[in-house]
């Protein structure tokens, strides 16, 4: 539970020693915290910028099965996937929702549409569904009537699942809050302690504060995803990874509406990409490089991902205005994928790893989907650190969401309380005693509440502008030029919850906008090819 999270009381705590100490705060990190912390064990979490701030606030956003790992063959991973989707998907119905996808089967891919099918079965086979259907071209120009009309034989539909990356996150060590464990931001490792032969405990900054940290742990779990390499090289070990970028854009659902996930493929390289609605907007995705930069800087979509994802909905949506000009945002991730040295980056394995290197235990690569068994995956590893885990037998559920009844005197529907119980869980009730009636109003043209702003400032561990309008809210990717319509306002609530004085306020702001324009804007001058 977020509620009353407070930063420097929990510094205070670092002193004891823990049985787990996590390192990194995306979705695999979060995913450990969570179960050694409801398996008794005392953890903490050590993020060195923000929550999510890595790839988990920029995937696809899909939980999901997978079907290209079906057609290379790697059965257990799907099957895998889907078992968990089917589990996240009952116990937090609000925060991982169905999601419908259509395939469009034009007469150059007829040959395919057999296989395809083929496929969707055995997908469906796995999950123990029948989801799986097709439909005629004219039902499916129904159903979109902006799709490419000529060739267009028929539609495959068939469902997934689909998640706010970032609010995951937060759901997951909302949860382990709620179980002891100590998740902090802004503090980075920047070097573990060894004693005799095996590392103790991390040397970590406190970048709030300025201020060094000797943190003991029995073990220490190294989940920072693509920076898994450079975390490792501190103990001594190493891990070979291939950064590989993804990007997507955001566009208004008028500039292309589709009710539902439309995949398809790309005609330049036959690799699938896709178009879904979320929170109000569409986002477009994604594409798949080596990512040669700088992994201490946020990476920026390129102009050439840009056409090449405009170039890819042109062919299926040719009525689409998609340009430069009304793109509301762009984001990127990097996969955290283990080397093999494929020619083609998307035929590297996704499949995560895991090595023990004295006392630290890294853990890398897989997806988000699913993050509960790569969690425990880690833990089986590092067990013998912490003389056994009994708790490894029982398989408890990840997400404990309290019934919740609508209030009778509300304003709000109850689709907007299913959003908010996605959003804040356990943590709802308290949302709604502590929110302002007058701040229970939409932030125009979103389905984001103005008390959701003062929510996160007072409980969701917010130390800059970024953490709230990219991952706590996505206002920074759903509005034009990152929310900055709304900036003043919010830039208000920042001052009464966190204490600003004007000239930190002028600094957030700047410091937010010039990120902004370099990493999420449409503006591709200056961004890495
Ligand atoms: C474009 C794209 C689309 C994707 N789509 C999907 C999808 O639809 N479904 C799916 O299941 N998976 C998807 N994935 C995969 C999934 O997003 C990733 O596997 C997952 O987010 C990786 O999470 P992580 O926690 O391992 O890494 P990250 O989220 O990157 O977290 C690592 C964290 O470690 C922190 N860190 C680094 N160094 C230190 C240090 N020294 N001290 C403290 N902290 C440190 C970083 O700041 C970072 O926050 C996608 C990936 C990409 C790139």
């Amino acid at each position: 539970m977020w509620k009353g999270y407070n930063r420097e009381n929990y510094l205070q705590e670092l002193d004891r020693e823990f049985d787990v100490i996590v390192i990194g705060g995306g979705i695999t990190g979060a995913g450990v915290l969570r179960e050694a912390s409801g398996m008794g064990l005392k953890t903490c979490l050590l993020e060195k910028r923000d929550f999510a701030w890595g790839t988990s606030s920029w995937s696809s956003k899909m939980v999901h099965g997978g079907l290209r790992y079906l057609k290379q063959g790697d059965i257990k991973l799907t099957l895998e996937s889907v078992w968990e989707r089917k589990r996240l998907l009952k116990e937090a119905p609000e925060l991982i929702r169905p999601l419908d996808f259509l395939i469009p089967v034009y007469q150059e891919h007829a040959s395919q549409r057999y296989l395809m099918q083929t496929g969707l079965f055995l997908y469906d086979l796995l999950a123990l569904q029948w989801k799986h259907k097709t439909c005629s071209a004219s039902n499916l120009l129904h159903k979109i009537p902006n799709l490419e009309s000529r060739g267009l034989l028929q539609g495959i539909s068939f469902q997934d699942a689909l998640t706010d990356d970032s609010r995951l996150v937060m759901a997951l060590l909302g949860q382990a809050l709620g179980d002891g464990a100590i998740p902090l931001n802004y503090c980075s490792v920047e070097d573990v302690i060894h004693e005799k032969d095996r590392i103790a405990g991390v040397m970590a900054l406190d970048r709030a504060n300025n201020r060094y940290l000797d943190i003991r742990g029995r073990v220490i779990i190294n989940a920072t995803g693509v920076w898994a390499d450079q975390v490792c090289q501190k103990a001594g070990g190493n891990i070979p990874l291939r950064p590989l970028r993804g990007s997507h854009f955001v566009v208004s659902s008028e500039s292309l509406q589709v009710p539902c996930a439309v995949t398809f493929f790309h005609p330049e390289d036959k690799r699938p990409i896709f178009a879904f609605p979320w929170n109000g907007v569409t986002v477009v995705g994604t594409t798949d490089l080596d990512h040669a930069h700088d992994l201490n800087s946020p990476p920026g979509m390129s102009r050439r991902e840009f056409e090449y994802l405009q170039e890819g909905i042109k062919q299926i949506f040719p009525k689409a205005e998609i340009s430069e000009k009304n793109i509301i945002s762009t984001f990127s991730g990097i996969r955290p994928v283990v080397k093999t040295n494929m020619r083609n980056p998307s035929k590297e394995p996704r499949k995560h790893v895991i090595q023990d290197y004295q006392g630290m235990v890294t853990v890398t690569g897989g997806k988000l989907t699913t993050f509960r068994l790569i969690a425990r995956d880690a833990l089986k590893t590092a067990q013998k650190y912490l003389g056994g885990l009994p708790g490894l037998k029982e398989n408890p559920a990840v997400f404990k969401i309290p019934e919740f009844q609508v209030p009778p005197d509300t304003k709000l529907s109850g689709r907007d309380f299913d959003r908010l119980l996605g959003r804040y869980c356990t943590d709802t009730p308290s949302f709604l005693d502590q929110a302002n009636p007058e701040e229970l109003e939409f932030i125009e043209n979103t389905n984001t509440l103005w008390a959701e702003i003062r929510w996160c400032l007072r409980n969701e561990a917010v130390n800059h502008l970024e953490d709230l309008l990219l991952r706590r809210t996505r206002l920074g990717l759903l509005l034009p030029r990152g929310g900055s319509s709304v900036l003043d306002p919010v830039l208000d609530i920042c001052r009464q919850e966190l204490g600003w004085d004007p000239e930190m306020t002028e600094r957030e702001k700047e410091a937010y906008l010039k990120l902004w324009e370099d990493f999420y804007s449409p503006d591709f001058e200056n961004r890495q090819a």
